[in-house]
């Protein structure tokens, strides 16, 4: 038998809106607010599971006007958060659960979010889903096998808010049937390291840790992004960009107390007192700000800027004959003249030379480049004297027929970069 979840909670509505549509958790936030505003759903910044008994009632009789008596728990199913809550507000549910999504005009990542919050309200007071699990052993000699498997026996809540177990239908056999080996696939497990964080992930995380609040989850995600720490990987993953891993090590090292996530959590908690009025700020700011403005001053001294974001080079400024150093800016690193700001010449560091000349100009190497918005293209390191420049990624070999370059798209296809030219490699 399985239950169904919670009804939602910032951190979990969050969580689920990145898993099903892949909203960025600041973009599931204005949508709900534009909901919220509108009168679709509760207030949406809340870590409270608290239902109110009129929705619950209404709940019941949507669930037994439209499914069936069958279909409804039985009772009215109450949930309580863990840890401290603001008990004040209620979760994130539909304003009238006899709205159903069907029914209402929004546009179109409203109508998402809405249909999303109105079904695991409503499938939060339906019947358990029931399942039938068998296992069989099998004897081989010395060894035995063993197979678990489920089958679905009454859908109950995901008949309205579907969600996917491992279900392993197995062949109905008998007690001691004798088995034919097809074959032996022998396999060896590895351990996996633990996956790079998705949106929905680490807010988990912060969550689990005692870090960040329902106000806050969307904001942190989008400052540590804003500011070039992180960037999502092509599987929308999170990984840390250059500044992201030089800020991190400087800190770490520097300033251990305050990326502690222990530290973290207990200062969380003593907002949390302040705004409950159980403590007073000036005490609390005072306890962490006299003794980091004294490690900060002395850190100002011992620390060099430079140290951390110039690397002495030996090639030589071509304006002014100075040497070159390597700076680490916002956007990663590049070289620049020693002499700034006297000299203001800058050029890009070319790491990600491809090892292929420009087609167009016979002169340049084809380079990886980023996009103000962080997108990778591939161009002509002459730029801006060549204008070279491709959005998929260059083989190195020419096309067959018409000796353009040929690209590998993003669906893994090998074809011709020109665009006169129908060539695509099978
Ligand atoms: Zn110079
Ligand atoms: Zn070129
Ligand atoms: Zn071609």
């Amino acid at each position: 038998k399985r239950n169904p979840l919670p009804p939602f909670a910032t951190s979990t509505l969050q969580q689920e809106s990145w898993k099903r549509f892949h909203f960025p958790a600041k973009l599931t936030m204005q949508i709900a607010q534009q909901l919220y505003e509108s009168g679709f759903i509760t207030y949406h910044r809340t870590d409270s599971l608290n239902l109110s008994d009129q929705s619950l009632f209404s709940a019941k009789k949507f669930i037994t006007a439209n499914f069936g008596k069958e279909y409804w728990a039985g009772f009215l199913r109450g949930y309580k958060a863990k840890g401290r809550v603001q008990e004040a507000h209620e979760a994130i549910r539909p304003t009238y659960p006899a709205r159903a999504p069907e029914s209402v005009k929004l546009d179109q990542n409203q109508l998402k979010l809405y249909d999303l919050i109105w079904r695991r309200f409503i499938a939060c007071q339906m019947s358990q889903a029931i399942f039938d699990s068998t296992t069989i052993d099998i004897q081989a000699k010395n060894y035995t096998f063993r197979a678990t498997g489920q089958v679905l026996k009454f859908d109950g809540f995901l008949k309205v808010y579907p969600m996917k177990f491992e279900e392993t239908e197995l062949p109905p056999l008998k007690k001691d049937e004798i088995l034919e080996l097809i074959k032996l696939k022998p396999s060896q497990h590895f351990t996996q390291p633990p996956p790079r964080y998705t949106e929905a992930t680490l807010i988990k995380t912060l969550e689990e840790n005692g870090i960040g609040r329902p106000s806050t989850y969307a904001p942190i995600l989008s400052t540590i992004q804003e500011r070039n720490y992180i960037e999502k990987n092509e599987e929308k993953r999170f990984q840390p960009t250059e500044i992201g891993t030089v800020v991190n090590g400087l800190l770490v090292n520097h300033f251990p107390k305050i990326v502690n996530i222990k530290w973290t959590a207990e200062m969380e908690e003593d907002l949390d007192k302040i705004a409950e009025g159980k403590r007073k700020w000036v005490e609390v700011l005072q306890e962490f700000y006299q003794p980091f403005e004294e490690n900060l001053k002395q850190k100002y001294q011992e620390v060099s800027k430079k140290d951390i974001t110039e690397k002495p080079t030996e090639k030589i400024c071509p304006k002014c004959g100075a040497p070159l150093l390597i700076r680490l800016g916002k956007f990663g690193k590049f070289y620049a003249c020693s002499k700034f700001p006297k000299c203001k010449h800058t050029e890009p560091l070319e790491e990600n030379i491809l090892g292929i000349k420009c087609p167009k100009c016979k002169k340049g190497e084809i380079i990886e480049k980023r996009t103000r918005k962080r997108k990778i293209f591939y161009a002509c390191n002459q730029f801006p004297k060549c204008d070279f420049a491709l959005w998929d990624k260059p083989t190195g070999k020419k096309c067959p027929k018409c000796g353009s370059l040929l690209i590998e798209t993003k669906r893994k296809q090998i074809k011709c970069s020109s665009k006169e030219c129908d060539y695509i490699e099978k």
